[in-house]
C-alpha cells in the first residue's frame, strides 16, 4: 500500500500531538476557512498554522535563507507565499478568528510553544 503524503507532515503532526496532550480538542484542516489552517480550535475561536521557516520566510530565522542560485526565481516565489500568508491572516482576523503561527524551528522547544498557545488562547473574554 502506498503511503499517501498529504498534509500529515511531521511538524504538523507534532503540533497536533502537543495540543492533544495539553487537553485541547480540535478539528483538522479548516476546509471552509481561508488558507485551510492546520488545526482549528472552535471552542477558542482559534486556528493554528504550522509554517515551514524556509517557504513562509520566518523573519530572522537561519532556515529562511535564500538559495544562492536562481535568486530571482526564489525571491518571486517567497514574495508570493508571504503575500498569500498576509492575505489569509487578515481574512481570518476579519472573520473573528484568533490566528497562531507555529514555526517549524520552534518545535525544538515544545514547552515554549505550549506556553505561547496558552497565553494566546487565554486572552479570550468569556
Ligand atoms: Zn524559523
Amino acid at each position: 500500500m502506498a503511503r499517501i503524503k498529504s498534509k500529515n507532515t511531521g511538524p504538523e503532526r507534532r503540533v497536533r500531538s502537543l495540543l492533544h496532550r495539553m487537553g485541547f480538542r480540535f478539528r483538522l484542516h479548516g476546509r471552509g476557512l481561508p488558507g485551510h489552517p492546520d488545526v482549528v480550535l472552535p471552542k477558542y475561536g482559534a486556528v493554528v498554522f504550522v509554517h515551514g521557516c524556509f517557504w513562509h520566510r520566518h523573519e530572522g530565522c537561519k532556515y529562511a535563507y535564500v538559495p544562492k542560485t536562481r535568486k530571482a526565481f526564489w525571491m518571486a516565489k517567497f514574495e508570493q507565499n508571504v503575500t498569500r500568508d498576509a492575505r489569509v491572516l487578515s481574512s481570518l482576523k476579519a472573520l473573528g478568528w484568533k490566528v497562531l503561527v507555529v514555526w517549524e524551528c520552534e518545535l525544538r522547544d515544545e514547552a515554549r510553544i505550549a506556553k505561547r498557545v496558552l497565553q494566546r488562547l487565554r486572552k479570550r473574554s468569556q
